[in-house]
């Protein structure tokens, strides 16, 4: 089989409402390019990644000469065509490799006729379970879903956990002052206590606020301390004050750091994510280096249509240490580009997809009209915050919006 094209999409597709987050926020959409990989035997694999717009699209097309004619079941290959480690000095590929591995292995499973996990080692586990992501939000266009006061924030975790089964809670913060974020945490330990929690403020806090912030929480139902502050560094001295487990997706995200974190422990919980790390199988390679040195593993979101989700699912199937629910924010979108719509949750889980490669369709009509949605509307910046439009954070943070 040789790959014959490579098509890319960019589509916007609408969530409940927007999420905040440390850095601004998703505002009210996400936007993410899909991607189609023609082979000469008619099949063609699908594939995504995180973002999109003419750049994406021309940086797609731009693999095109490194990749016709090329045999999608060559995925080492692949991935020094694409992004051998000297050369990525001079251009930053791994999240395109991520999406064409996508592809390449949705190819393999299609021509086999069997599902991506088989190919991956096989599966431990047929539903990978998840955390509910609640977000603080700002009211849509309807002027609905805002979610900024402990109650609303408690109703809606209410009303997630009854439609999903959620038994696992993350809490996105970085957005109010860390002592009113602290508020709301207890709030969700005291209103769901047989319940697991997590709360992640994507590195806003500084040392100091982090280990006063982790004290305060030692005593609950914690998986983890989600980058509260940035750095290795900083987190090592998190960890040192601080006993809870402490995770992070955003400063081990390779094999470099992988290893430097083996070495001078900071992070007991890697996140890993299958567009940061450059697709399923560089994930699969982590978590059996974290399996060897019993690091923690749990899967991590950037945001996901339904191909993305069903990398996350396959991945969650094979990797025997994951002993954690997973993110996404899946929940938060109004709608999926593929055959039948949203997959669902039972139980708080996903099943993991039976048909042939990642077991996703397109659907034709919704991505066309989500793609003219993207036309109509645009990118948005993730790093600026729609309601307070002069506004950019520091961090640590100082800057932090106003909750009443
Ligand atoms: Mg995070």
């Amino acid at each position: 089989m040789k790959i014959t094209d490579i098509r890319a999409t960019t589509v916007t597709v609408p969530l409940e409402a927007p999420l905040r987050h440390s850095n601004g926020a998703h505002w009210g959409r996400f936007v993410r390019t899909i991607v189609e990989v023609d082979t000469d035997e008619g099949l063609t694999g699908l594939g995504e990644m995180g973002g999109g717009g003419e750049s994406a699209e021309l940086a797609f097309a731009g693999l095109k000469r490194y990749l016709i004619g090329h045999d999608p079941f060559q995925l080492e290959e692949l991935r020094y065509k694409i992004c051998n480690p000297t050369a990525s000095l001079y251009n930053n590929r791994t999240q395109l490799h991520a999406a064409i591995e996508f592809a390449c292995l949705d190819l393999m499973g299609k021509k086999l006729g069997v599902p991506v996990y088989k190919l991956l080692g096989g599966k431990v586990r047929d539903r990978v379970p998840f955390a509910s992501y609640l977000f603080f939000r700002l009211p849509n266009e309807k002027g609905e879903g805002e979610i900024r006061t402990v109650e609303q924030l408690i109703a809606h975790t209410r009303a997630l956990k009854a439609e999903h089964g959620f038994t696992t809670h993350k809490l996105k913060g970085g957005v109010f002052h860390p002592d009113y974020e602290l508020e709301c945490y207890r709030a969700l330990a005291e209103a769901f206590p047989e319940d697991r929690l997590r709360y992640d403020p994507n590195a806003a806090l500084s040392v100091e606020q982090s280990i006063r912030f982790g004290q305060a929480i030692e005593g609950l139902n914690n998986d983890y301390f989600e980058d509260p502050t940035w750095g290795l560094n900083g987190m090592r001295r998190v960890r040192s004050m601080v006993r809870i487990p402490t995770a992070t997706n955003t400063v081990v995200v390779n094999f470099e750091q992988l290893a430097a974190n083996v070495l001078d422990p900071a992070i007991d919980v890697i996140l890993l994510d299958t567009t940061f790390w450059g697709g399923i199988r560089p994930c699969i390679k982590a978590a059996g280096v974290c399996e060897t040195f019993q690091t923690g593993i749990a899967v991590h979101s950037s945001g996901e249509l339904g191909i993305q989700l069903s990398t996350m699912l396959h991945l969650g199937a094979v990797v025997p240490n994951l002993a954690l629910a997973a993110d996404a924010h899946y929940h938060q979108l109004t709608d999926d580009i593929i055959e039948g719509g949203k997959m669902t949750y039972e139980g708080g889980s996903i099943r993991v997809p039976e048909g042939p490669g990642l077991g996703v369709t397109l659907n034709r009509d919704k991505l066309a009209e989500y793609a003219e949605l993207y036309k109509k509307l645009g990118g948005y910046p993730y790093d600026r915050d729609p309601s307070r439009p002069e506004w950019f954070p520091l961090v640590p943070n100082d800057r932090w919006a106003d909750h009443r």
